[in-house]
C-alpha cells in the first residue's frame, strides 16, 4: 500500500523551469498535506472538561490503541479547508464547459432562499401541520414543472437524473405489469450516442439494452428503429436534444411507433436547458422524463453535490408515481405515504420527500427569471454553443452538419497527424486557465470534445475561450507536441494515473508504522 507522505516536492510539480523551494509551495500557492499528516495525533483544539470515570460495558470490543485522530489547533484546520478549497476548482471561479453538465451559474438570490431557517431548519420527520409552507413550496414547484413540460404527473424524490430515470422505468415496468404485460415486454431500446445512466438504468431494471445505431447526421436512425420495435419491447429511452447537442427531429414519429407497438417513450431530460420554455416534452409524445434541477434550473451541482431529478409522468403513468406524494386537503397539503385510492404506487424511491434545498433553489430560480426568462434562457443557451461552434469550426473539425442546440460538439479530426491526443490538447487548456470539456463523449463520435458554455456565460468568456482554442489548435497543428505532451505543467499536480487510481483507489490512510507493519 502507499502512503502519501508529507509533501517533497520534486520540481516536476511545481512546473517547468520553476525553481524547487524548500516546502514545495508555489509563491503563496501552499502545498497541502492530508489533516492526518499535519499536527500530531494526541493534541485537541479545544478545551474539554476530563470526563468523569465510567464503566465500560464494551468488554474485549473496547479499543486498545489510541484512536489516532489528526491533532490540529483551530487555526491549522481553518487553514488546511481553506488552502484545499483555493484547489477546487468551481463555477464561480470561470469557464466550466463541460458537455452535457450545463454547469450554469447558481444565482445567490437561491442560496438565500434555500438557507432561509424555515425552510433550512426543517426535518423531515415534523408533523406535517408544521410544515406546511414546505409543501406549499413542493406543490408549486410541481406546478412549474408539469405546466413547462405539459405533462400531467410528477414524482420529486428521485435524488439525481439516474435516480429519475430509474424512477421512470419502474413507472412504465409497474405499467406493464397492471396490463399483465410485465412478463413479454423484455427489451429497452437505448440509442448509441446515449449517457451511459440510461443503459445501465434500463439493464439495473432487468431488461435487455437494444441499441439503436445513429445515422450520419447524429441522430437516431429511424429505419434501424423501427425494424427493433416488437411486441417485447417495453420502452425506448431518448434523449432530446440528444448527446450530440442535435434536435431529434424524428421525435414524434418515434412516439407514436412506440406507442403503437404498446411501449412507453422515456426521455433522458438533462438536456431540457436548450428547450425550456420552448418545447413541452408531453406534445412530443413522452410519457416519462427526468428533469436534473441542478443542471437546467441552477443549484449547485459538481463535486459530488446534492442533485435532484424529479420526473414528470404521462396521463397513462401518472397512477404508478411513487409514494410519497403531496395532496391537497382542505386548506393545505397532506404527504401521502401509502397507495391510496386511484394510484397504484410502485414503491418508494428515497427515505423521504426528496432533496428540499435543491427545490427551494430551483423554484426560486424559475421565479426569478419568469416564464419569459426561462424561455430566454434556452434561447442564450443555444446561442451562445452556436456562437462557439461557429467561431471555431474552422480550425477544429465538427463531425455533423449544420447548427447546434445548448453544445457544440467536435471530434478529433484536427488533430490527425499531429500526435495529440483530445486528452493532450483538454490538458494543455487547464494550463491556459479553463477547464476542459467533457472529452471522449459521446462515444459514437471519435475523440469526441463536448462544449456547453450554457446561457450565463458573458461575450468577452466565450472569445477569451475561443481565442484560446484557436492558439492551441495552431501549436498541435504546426508540431509542437512536446507543449502538449508535458501539459498541464501550471497546474498543482500534472496527470494522474487515472487508471490506476480507479483500479487500485487508495481510500483509506493509514500512519505511516502500520504501513510498514503491513507490508
Ligand atoms: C447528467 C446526465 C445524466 C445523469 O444525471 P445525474 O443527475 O448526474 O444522475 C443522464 N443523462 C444525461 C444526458 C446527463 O447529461
Amino acid at each position: 500500500m502507499q502512503s502519501i507522505g508529507r509533501p517533497t516536492q520534486p520540481a516536476d510539480t511545481i512546473g517547468v523551469g520553476a525553481p524547487a523551494t524548500v516546502l514545495g509551495h508555489r509563491g503563496l500557492d501552499h502545498e497541502e498535506a492530508l489533516i492526518f499528516e499535519l499536527g500530531a495525533s494526541g493534541r485537541c483544539g479545544v478545551d474539554l472538561d476530563t470526563p468523569a470515570p465510567v464503566a465500560s460495558r464494551l468488554g474485549p470490543h473496547a479499543r486498545k490503541a489510541p484512536v489516532g485522530l489528526p491533532g490540529l489547533s483551530e487555526p491549522q484546520v481553518v487553514r488546511h479547508y481553506v488552502r484545499l478549497s483555493r484547489r477546487n476548482y468551481a463555477i464561480d471561479m470561470g469557464l466550466y464547459p463541460l458537455g452535457s453538465c450545463t454547469m450554469k451559474h447558481n444565482p445567490r438570490l437561491n442560496e438565500k432562499m434555500a438557507r432561509l431557517p424555515g425552510f433550512a431548519d426543517l426535518h423531515p420527520l415534523a408533523p406535517m401541520s408544521t410544515v406546511q409552507g414546505a409543501f406549499a413550496l413542493m406543490d408549486e414547484l410541481a406546478r412549474w414543472l408539469t405546466t413547462l413540460t405539459g405533462m400531467p404527473g410528477v414524482a420529486l424524490s428521485p435524488k439525481a437524473g439516474a435516480h429519475g430515470e430509474l424512477c421512470g422505468l419502474m413507472a412504465i415496468r409497474a405499467a406493464h405489469e397492471a396490463s399483465g404485460q410485465a412478463g413479454v415486454r423484455k427489451r429497452v431500446l437505448v440509442p448509441e450516442s446515449a449517457h451511459g445512466t440510461n443503459p445501465a438504468t434500463a439493464a439495473f431494471c432487468g431488461y435487455e439494452v437494444d441499441p439503436i445505431p445513429a445515422n450520419a447526421e447524429g441522430r437516431v436512425d429511424l429505419a434501424a428503429f423501427m425494424a427493433r420495435l416488437g411486441p417485447d419491447v417495453a420502452a425506448v429511452m431518448l434523449t432530446n436534444p440528444n448527446t450530440c447537442g442535435l434536435f431529434e427531429r424524428d421525435i414524434v414519429a418515434i412516439a407514436e411507433a412506440a406507442h403503437g407497438a404498446g411501449a412507453y417513450l422515456y426521455c433522458d431530460g438533462a438536456n431540457f436547458n436548450a428547450i425550456v420554455g420552448r418545447v413541452r416534452p408531453g406534445d412530443l409524445g413522452i410519457d416519462a422524463m427526468h428533469i436534473n434541477l441542478h443542471k437546467t434550473f441552477s443549484t449547485p451541482h459538481g463535486g459530488g453535490g446534492p442533485g435532484s431529478g424529479p420526473v414528470v409522468l404521462s396521463a397513462a403513468l401518472a397512477p404508478f408515481a411513487p409514494v410519497p406524494f403531496l395532496v391537497r386537503e382542505g386548506d393545505g397539503f397532506r404527504l401521502v405515504e401509502e397507495a391510496a385510492a386511484g394510484a397504484a404506487p410502485f414503491g418508494r424511491m428515497a427515505a423521504f420527500h426528496g432533496q428540499m434545498g435543491m427545490f427551494v433553489r430551483a423554484l426560486a430560480y424559475m421565479m426569478s427569471h419568469g416564464a419569459d426568462g426561462l424561455r430566454q434562457v434556452a434561447e442564450d443557451a443555444v446561442l451562445n454553443a452556436n456562437y462557439v461552434l461557429a467561431s471555431l469550426k474552422d480550425v477544429m473539425t465538427a463531425p455533423f452538419e449544420g447548427p447546434c442546440m445548448h453544445e457544440a460538439l467536435f471530434d478529433d479530426g484536427f488533430l490527425k497527424d499531429t500526435g495529440v491526443s483530445t486528452l493532450d490538447f483538454a490538458k494543455a487548456m487547464i494550463d491556459e486557465g479553463f477547464h476542459p470539456m467533457t472529452m471522449y463523449f459521446p462515444l459514437v463520435v471519435h475523440g469526441a470534445l463536448l462544449i456547453e458554455p450554457t446561457e450565463t456565460e458573458s461575450r468577452e468568456t466565450l472569445d477569451d475561450f475561443i481565442r484560446v482554442l484557436r492558439t492551441l489548435v495552431a501549436r498541435a497543428t504546426s508540431g509542437d507536441t512536446a507543449h502538449f505532451a508535458a501539459a498541464p505543467v501550471l497546474a498543482p499536480r500534472r496527470r494522474l494515473d487515472e487508471t490506476l487510481a480507479a483500479r487500485r483507489p487508495v481510500l483509506r490512510w493509514r500512519p505511516p508504522a502500520l504501513d510498514k507493519a503491513a507490508e
